[in-house]
Formats: C-alpha cells, structure tokens, sequence
C-alpha cells in the first residue's frame, strides 16, 4: 500500500533526515525545512489535507556569507562562452549574442566557508572539465529589466564551478543535440556562500583564478567579461522572468581543463572567498 502522507503519518512515513519537523495532527499544518534551510516555519506551513505521492524534494539553500541566513534556490542559468580567450579556445570568434542553459537547483554542491567540498566523478565521461565562474545570486525578480537597474536585482554573488562533461557535450554539439548530458549532471554545479553585495560591493574588477593541486589552471579578470552581469540580467530578464533566489552562473575564463578522481580543486574571486572542492 502506498504511503500517505497525511497529518502525523509524515512522521512514520520520512524517516530521512532531512525531514527535521513532523506533522501535527492538532495544528493541521506541517513544517517542512529544507536542506540547510534557515526559513522561519511561516515558510513551510503546509496544509495536511495535501496527499503527496511520495516526499516533496527539499528546499535547496546557500549559506549567507558572514550571517545566519540562506539564500533559497529558485533555479540555475548559466552563460555560455562569456570571455573571449575562452571562447576562442573554444573555436569561436567571442563575437556573439550572449546565450544561456541551465542546470537544475539539486544539481549543487554547496560548500559552506572554510569547508573542503565533495563532488563524486560522473558517470560516462573521460574529460569532467572545471570552469570558474562568478556567481549572480538574484534577490528581486522581473522582466525586460534595463542594464542600468539590473543589479539592484543582485542579492550578491559567491564562487561557482561549472562542471562540464567535455566529451558528452562535444558530442550533443557535433549532433546539435542539446546540452543537459554535458552540463546539467548532478554535483555539476559546487559553489560557496553567497556575500551579500553591501558587503563585497562591486566585483567588477575582481581578480579570478582556479587552481588545480595548487597548480594555476584559469586566471583572468571579471572586468573581461564579453557581458557583464548588468548586460547579462537585461538578455536572460528578456527571455525568462527572473525570480528572487535565481542564480546565474556568468562564464568562465581561459584555461578549462581536465580534472580527475582524487584532484583538488581551489578557486575564487577576490573579495568572495575561495573554494574548495575535491573530486572523489
Ligand atoms: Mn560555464
């Protein structure tokens, strides 16, 4: 017989962790926090009537650098080719309107300040490539939003990486198939906390760089980027409308390159922290 997920049962039904709080009959409400989630439980007054066919998926959240708070994910776009030298590497001129893809929001590998991430190697790949990218998180939405107001939409931004499966993402090109396979995995999207923008300011002329084994593999400047991220909320605000809790993921420099099983990844952005990720 199927679960139900009415009322008190929830509490003998999800025995997973990650639900914290469990019906209550009495209330007619349940709580449910998400991973990580700092929400009051206003957030997540559910009424218990609702039969879900199986547990909902939790809230996925990103620390608030230097706070208690979380940023709650709504969903991850990414910029493609948005450097020139990394485009031309790529075999393109750099010369183009800026496009975009996606990843899901349970694609994260959230790594909290001071920690060393996680992320397994996929599966069907031989060439998992890092790209570092500064991160937009967006904290007010809309639509057709100018350039010149787009970041008082910015929450703040953190370090990403933008894990690619090289040789499965090639191949959907060579056969104008989509993207997903390649980039849209799961732990294909780490990233750090979120600073605030009144706290880091601008990040306009940031320096940013990745390491691998404490070797240099990716240096440039945000300032290189071909559309800022002002330029890059007015295209994406164009075709999607854009909610608070949005990411964007705006492009990586130069330098993409293999990483293997056990290889420590270390990047950042000045004034956003580093991060730190090793693929097991
Ligand atoms: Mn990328």
């Amino acid at each position: 017989m199927a679960p139900s997920l009415r009322g008190s049962a929830i509490g003998e039904t999800i025995c997973s962790g990650l639900w914290t709080a469990i019906g209550r009959r009495d209330q007619k409400a349940v709580q449910i926090p998400g991973l990580n989630t700092g929400l009051g439980p206003s957030f997540f007054q559910h009424e218990t009537n609702m039969r879900y066919t199986h547990a909902p998926s939790p809230v996925i959240t990103v620390p608030v650098a230097g706070s208690d708070e979380q940023f709650p994910v709504h969903r991850i776009y990414c910029v493609g080719r948005n450097y020139v030298e990394h485009a031309k590497e790529m075999g393109f001129t750099g010369r183009e309107a800026p496009f975009f893809f996606l990843k899901p929001a349970d694609s994260l590998v959230v790594v909290p300040e001071g920690t060393t991430g996680t992320m397994p190697y996929p599966s069907q790949t031989q060439n998992l490539h890092h790209e570092i990218e500064l991160v937009a998180a967006i904290g007010k939405g809309g639509r057709n939003i100018r350039a010149e107001e787009a970041l008082s939409h910015v929450f703040g931004y953190a370090v990403g990486l933008d894990m690619t499966r090289r040789d499965l993402q090639n191949e959907m090109k060579k056969q104008g198939r989509p993207w997903c396979i390649g980039k849209a995995f799961d732990h294909s999207a780490p990233m750090g906390p979120i600073t605030p923008i009144d706290r880091c300011g601008s990040v306009e002329q940031a320096d940013i760089y990745l390491k691998v084994g404490g070797q240099d593999r990716q240096r440039s400047q945000i300032s290189k980027l071909i559309w800022n991220v002002a330029e890059t909320i007015e295209h994406l605000s164009a075709a999607w409308e854009l909610q608070a809790g949005d990411l964007i993921f705006t492009g990586t420099p130069e330098g993409v390159a293999a990483v293997v099983a056990g290889d420590l990844m270390e990047g950042g952005i000045d004034g956003l922290g580093t991060l730190k990720v090793r693929v097991t």
